[in-house]
């Protein structure tokens, strides 16, 4: 049976491997997905679990529970050597092993981008994965919980002062919804008013969210700015050095939450292997994302999503290729499982199309934008919009039903506002009171 490994299961690795569960007669092949994570993350939901509007768990895909068919190893890939079809396989616990495969999908996604800026790798958090959006929302929580308790001065701004670099998708998402959750938790917090909160989102371009048009992303930046949450445009983020921001227009101010999400990059474990990337370390791959190098297709290798360089043939992607999305990332898994199985029964592969569907952004409870062409909607329809999409969207009806039933929940009783960050030290209670053998 031929050995199909699929580095990566997030969106595009979760679709073909769950996609070829569906195509592969029994037998046909042996398929095994490899993550460090035990679970697909739903990145566009991000932005809501840090803004205590979906459950951290419910926003993730279990593998094990809805791949039947395939082997789930939860463990890195560290290295692939594909002239020898080998991969080097890292556990959390135990010795790395060596994996023999017929066929590789890579599909190991992306990280975030940065720049080296003072202080941001040392106080600055992304957001690419359910811990992070977890860490947010507890970290939002917790600094209101200790700004209640102080007099108005420079600690307490600190605390109560939120920044996110990037005024992509993501970056204006997380934001919009930072700032809803801020708003609905002051009525918990007498000693602390709407005037104590400080919202800022840097932006080095003139203008924010790419997807929309000109005058959608004018709306959203006003929006936001009615709701006290200022968007700096051609600013950049000088310095984060203990948490003091410093903007390169000469502004500077305290802040005690940095989220970064200007940007992303293919996974840097691709640069130790011997498999093709383009100038951007992206997977070099043709339309029908079989692997490609300069004399042409790269026998039984594959690559999807966001880590692959994929062509665009609908002629509107950047540099002419497919945007990292989510859309895309899907679409592409799909069409690699069906690609697959059509090279395992000696027939012709297929090119990856897409049209691109629109965008639509969630910018807090109430408030979205929805773009496609020159159609535009905007305030509460566009955030309709932005849930009935995405609740469909996250694989399986058993996420589907959490996520909608939570909503629901959330509507009639309100987000839960508890902050458990004391999780990271849970020892602590017991330790602290644990009787010791006398020395
Ligand atoms: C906050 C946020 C909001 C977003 N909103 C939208 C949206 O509204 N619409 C949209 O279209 N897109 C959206 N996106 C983008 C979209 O989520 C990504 O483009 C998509 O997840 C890419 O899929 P992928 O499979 O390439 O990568 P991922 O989904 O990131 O999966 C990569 C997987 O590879 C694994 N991996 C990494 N390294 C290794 C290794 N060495 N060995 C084995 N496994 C490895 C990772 O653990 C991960 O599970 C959003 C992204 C973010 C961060």
């Amino acid at each position: 049976m031929p050995k199909i490994l699929i580095v990566g299961g997030g969106y595009a690795g979760f679709y073909t491997a769950w996609k070829l569960e569906k195509w592969l007669a029994r037998g046909e092949a042996d398929v095994t997905v490899v993550d460090p994570l035990p679970y697909m993350t739903y990145q566009p939901f991000l932005p809501e679990v840090a803004a205590g509007s979906i459950e951290p768990r419910h926003a993730v895909v279990a593998l094990r529970r809805h791949l039947k068919r395939t082997n789930v190893v939860t463990a890195r890939v560290t290295g692939i050597d594909h002239a020898s079809k080998t991969a080097t396989i890292t556990p959390p616990v135990g010795e790395p092993w060596e994996f023999e495969y017929d066929q590789i999908v890579v599909t190991a996604g992306s990280v975030s981008r940065t720049f080296p800026i003072p202080g941001v790798a040392d106080n600055a958090i992304g957001l690419k994965t359910i811990e992070e959006a977890t860490a947010i929302r507890d970290r939002i929580l917790g600094n209101f919980e200790k700004a209640s308790n102080l007099p108005a001065g420079p600690e307490r701004d600190r605390l109560l002062t939120f920044v996110v670099v990037g005024g992509g998708f993501a970056g204006i998402e997380i934001f919009g919804e930072m700032r809803s959750l801020a708003t609905s938790l002051l009525k918990y917090y007498p000693s602390l008013s709407f005037e104590d909160t400080h919202f800022h989102l840097i932006e080095a371009m003139g203008r924010i969210m790419p997807e929309v048009s000109l005058p959608t992303s004018q709306w959203v930046i006003k929006n936001l700015a009615q709701r006290g949450a200022e968007v700096h445009l051609n600013t950049q983020l000088a310095s984060a050095v203990d948490g003091r921001i410093e903007l390169s227009t000469g502004e500077s101010f305290e802040s005690d939450l940095i989220v970064w999400t200007a940007g992303v990059m293919a996974t840097p474990m691709l640069r130790g292997t011997d498999l093709p990337l383009e100038e951007r370390g992206r997977l070099r791959v043709q339309a029908d994302l079989r692997v490609v190098n300069d004399d042409g297709v790269v026998p039984d290798a594959w690559g999807a999503g966001d880590v692959a360089a994929v062509p665009d043939l609908t002629g509107k992607g950047v540099g002419g290729y497919c945007v990292p999305n989510a859309q895309h990332a899907v679409r592409q898994g799909k069409r690699l499982a069906k690609n697959i199985v059509a090279v395992l029964r000696g027939e012709q592969t297929k090119d990856y199309y897409h049209e691109n569907l629109g965008a639509v952004a969630g910018l807090g409870l109430g408030i979205g934008a929805f773009q496609s062409g020159n159609l535009a909607v905007k305030g509460l329809l566009a955030w309709f919009m932005h849930r009935g999409y995405h609740g469909l969207a996250i694989p399986t009806w058993e996420r589907k039903t959490r996520v909608a039933v939570n909503w629901v929940l959330n509507f009639l009783l309100s987000r839960d506002i508890v902050e458990l960050s004391a999780r990271e030290h849970p020892r602590v209670a017991f330790e602290t009171f644990a009787s010791r053998p006398k020395s």
